[in-house]
């Protein structure tokens, strides 16, 4: 008896031995002619990224995440200054002095030491490409009539591994420079309403642009069953939803 007690208890505490620190985080391991890149989603609009024994912060944040139990970066990636997307507490975490950060003109003001990047630079990250892309709203205001993101402030990334082209949109919508993106393999599109899109904005740059796999995040409460359906005659568009409120 005592033996299947204890064989018990054994397989339980394994299957709830967390990836990295305390918690449980989903990932997905992509192959690239580079070697395997790894996505680990960390919630809201916060991934991070291991590529050839290098890890890529994007947005790191600490309501997400306990940065403490995460491996330290090699490169964080900002798109802008709002506080979900620029947190100096996580950043303290996860930043040593090797660590390379590329931020916005306006996120330098708060965090120095970084790489500026403005809307179209492209420059050669540790070997990784890393494309600034333009990340802003032509919709969506404030009460004041200025738009959430105003244009030249923030930046989506698209970084290449390899042959592989990853699109992380940052808080952005359906702009023009987004439905020109050609080639893009994996595509970090954000829903969280009323910042920036709706499903249907989402659906719209996707069929322009046509990832290869569109991963919705920072989606907050928008419901995520929407943007399959409004693609579901895009069968190319392999729409992949984890968690990413
Ligand atoms: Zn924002
Ligand atoms: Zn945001």
């Amino acid at each position: 008896m005592m033996r299947i007690v204890s064989a018990t208890v054994f397989l339980v505490f394994f299957s709830i031995i967390p990836a990295y620190g305390q918690e449980q985080f989903e990932k997905d391991v992509i192959s690239t002619s580079g070697g395997h890149l790894e996505i680990t989603f960390l919630g809201h609009g916060t991934l991070m990224i291991v590529y050839g024994g290098k890890v890529i912060h994007i947005d790191p944040y600490s309501k997400v995440a306990d940065y403490n139990g995460l491996p330290k970066a090699d490169i964080i990636l900002l798109t802008h200054h709002h506080r979900d997307h620029l947190d100096p507490a996580a950043l303290e975490q996860v930043r040593t002095d090797k660590t390379i950060l590329v931020l916005t003109e306006i996120g330098a003001k708060t965090v120095p030491g970084g790489i500026i990047m403005k809307n179209g630079d492209v420059q050669d990250i540790e070997g990784i490409k890393v494309e600034a892309v333009p990340a802003y709203n032509l919709v969506h205001k404030r009460d004041t009539g200025q738009v959430f993101h105003p244009k030249g402030e923030g930046n989506g990334y698209v970084m290449t591994f390899g042959h592989t082209r990853v699109y992380i949109a940052g808080d952005t919508e359906n702009t023009p420079e987004m439905k020109e993106l050609k080639r893009i393999d994996y595509a970090f599109l954000p829903m969280n309403l009323p910042y920036t899109m709706t499903p249907e904005m989402v659906a719209d740059a996707a069929l322009a642009f046509k990832p290869r796999v569109l991963y919705p995040y920072h989606y907050g409460e928008t419901e995520t069953l929407k943007i399959v359906q409004l693609l579901e005659n895009a069968p190319d568009i392999d729409i992949r939803i984890r968690s990413m409120k």
